[in-house]
């Protein structure tokens, strides 16, 4: 590749390159094929742990490149299947049993139910909830009091530098960072390695998937009828943010096929000026 900006994909993946319902991504393989062949990197960006990320980063034939898991609490680097930076999980917990126990009593996460409990609120099935389990930095959760409440709680996390963010499923508690800031971090150690400015495009489908967007040179909504999925923004104006008429792997295809036609294009038209 010389001549021009390359390119790195950021993509969520529960209802963006998964299928809200089933975790497939069949309908994606076509273009999974043509980033592989075109050796464009496809970095992961999930609310998943990175014993979860690890196979499926795998399977999908990206294992060479990082991902960034447990909503950006973390990074997962390349070929290894355990994160190398320090855990924040226990530290965590341990912020949630010092609140005051009617606060407390109101959030229940994944370190709270069984194996079976997170299959059954997740759909997973057993063994991938095993390993949702596993957590390194961060705790998806469910909150069960009122929104004054909850107000209270998030006051109280923020005293103990702690944040909290609302996915499609889960309300997920880290020490912060998030995919957006990995985005970024990414995309400057891509501009030293291949000496040169990088071009980022984002694919998310939740408000968790929101500052990644934003974050990105482009990036494309997918649209999640499970949960109303993102509202209007502001980059969908100027055309930097398109939206996909589909959802899941369809429209993750979709999106990716024509950011990709588009880049051609551009190059195709730069070559007529010149
Ligand atoms: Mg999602």
């Amino acid at each position: 590749m010389t001549g021009q900006q390359r390119i790195i994909i950021f993509s969520d993946l529960d209802g963006t390159l998964l299928d809200h319902a089933d975790y497939s991504w069949q309908a994606a393989l076509p273009t999974l094929k043509k980033l592989k062949e075109q050796d464009i990197p496809l970095v992961l960006a999930s609310s998943k742990t990175a014993a979860e990320m690890a196979p499926l980063r795998a399977a999908l034939g990206f294992d060479h490149c990082e991902a960034i898991v447990e909503n950006g609490a973390g990074v997962l680097p390349p070929h290894v299947s355990q994160p190398t930076a320090q855990r924040s999980h226990d530290g965590l917990l341990a912020v949630l049993t010092s609140m005051p126990e009617a606060l407390h009593s109101c959030f229940s996460g994944f370190s709270d139910w069984s194996v079976e409990e997170v299959s059954r609120r997740t759909g997973l099935d057993l063994a991938a909830s095993e390993r949702a389990k596993m957590r390194d930095f961060s705790e998806p959760g469910l909150w069960s009091g009122s929104d004054a409440q909850l107000q209270e709680f998030l006051q109280a996390l923020k005293a103990k530098s702690l944040f909290a963010q609302q996915g499609g499923r889960f309300l997920t508690l880290s020490f912060g960072a998030s995919k957006a800031d990995r985005l970024c971090e990414i995309v400057s150690l891509y501009e030293n390695r291949w000496d040169g400015p990088v071009e980022s495009f984002a694919l998310g489908d939740a408000a968790n998937d929101v500052a990644m967007l934003e974050a990105a040179s482009r990036g494309a909504i997918i649209p999640n009828p499970a949960h109303g999925g993102i509202g209007p923004m502001q980059g969908e104006k100027d055309g930097r943010i398109i939206r996909a008429t589909m959802a899941g792997p369809v429209g993750w295809n979709e999106s990716v096929l024509s950011f990709l036609a588009n880049r051609v294009m551009t190059k195709t038209e730069v070559k007529k000026e010149t």
